[in-house]
């Protein structure tokens, strides 16, 4: 079968695979559509240490069982059995796996093969396009299902990438009384704008970081970070009232510096919020099916073949391009 292989930092091409052997529970998908992810373009560049080439990166995926049927695949693979997979938390299991990390093969390839109890069937009437998105839209519910929110919360979301552009449409059908989002792109903030923010602010400029504490007057009730920069992470917390809850979910620095005393004398509450449960995928596959978000004026669509085009692109300058699929087959 034809994949396309992380061969080295930076660098992908195709090459013909062995097919996969489904083992006992699996089944074979034959891939039609698969989405780049954050972490796949982390592992491009050569900046994670469980994604060493040569491999097939990827997770993100629509494809077809044998018989025909559309489907989703949950690509977070819990064993079932530990103390977190048996209290519905699943994403914390002690042995999860994930598609195109380690040494499970991803899904930018023809075919891939997955246990059976991971995957939904999706109707005709949801395109790939759509569909696709179930995957990082399931963190996004999965992080408000730990924040909780009261209603007539406001919130900011530092970062308005792909992450932050979901947790932004899904804070509007939450009900978001006013909602803040903060990058220093103004392409993306120009998105955040059409898809309903209340304020858009570039925090690259002093003006730009005034703006924004104007706007949070006496802070936000949630703050989210979908930057995991170190300054991302500070200025959640500098904009978070007191009492308020600051969500850690960006992953891009490992460690950094928090002013903690005064984070403290306001009581700040923290939230880390990592994947997605069985659940959480469920209720994502239900918004989307349900067309309540829909990210596809900002999806971008290339073959497979030119993965090595779509990878550069989405590293060097993704514009306002928040999802990059690969068609497959
Ligand atoms: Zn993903
Ligand atoms: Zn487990």
């Amino acid at each position: 079968m034809r994949a396309l292989v992380y061969t080295a930092p930076r660098q992908v091409s195709i090459e013909e695979r062995p097919r996969p052997v489904p083992t006992a529970g699996e089944v074979e998908i034959a891939v039609s559509t698969a989405g780049i992810c954050g972490s796949d373009i982390s592992g491009f560049l050569g900046h994670s240490r469980r994604r060493i080439p040569p491999m097939v990166l990827g997770h993100e995926l629509v494809g077809r069982t044998a018989a025909g049927q559309r489907v989703v695949a949950n690509p977070l693979i819990s064993c079932g059995h530990c103390t977190a997979c048996l209290s519905g938390a699943q994403n914390l299991c002690s042995s999860w796996r994930l598609l195109g990390m380690d040494r499970t093969a991803g899904c930018y390839a023809e075919f891939v093969s997955i246990p059976e109890s991971q995957l939904y069937s999706i109707p005709d009437e949801l395109t790939d396009k759509r569909a696709v998105i179930v995957e990082p839209l399931a963190n996004i519910v999965h992080l408000f299902r730990i924040a909780a929110p009261l209603p007539f919360f406001r919130m900011g979301i530092v970062g308005g990438g792909t992450m932050g552009s979901l947790a932004l449409l899904t804070a509007l059908r939450l009900g978001v009384r006013e909602v803040l989002v903060q990058d220093v792109s103004d392409v993306r903030l120009d998105v955040a704008r059409r898809m309903g923010v209340t304020l858009a602010v570039n925090v690259a400029s002093e003006d730009g970081r005034a703006e924004a504490l104007r706007f949070a007057e006496k802070g936000l009730d949630v703050v989210l970070d979908a930057s995991g920069s170190g300054a991302a992470r500070q200025s959640a917390f500098d904009i978070c009232r007191p009492g308020g809850l600051v969500v850690l979910l960006g992953m891009s620095q490992e460690r950094s510096e928090i002013d903690f005393v005064t984070s403290i004398r306001k009581e700040h509450r923290v939230a880390m919020s990592f994947a997605y449960t069985p659940v959480d995928f469920e209720r994502s596959l239900a918004l989307l099916k349900a067309g309540e978000i829909d990210l596809s004026p900002w999806t971008v669509e290339m073959a497979l073949e030119e993965g090595q085009l779509a990878f550069n692109r989405m590293t060097t300058d993704p514009g306002d391009t928040l999802k990059m699929l690969l068609r497959v087959n």
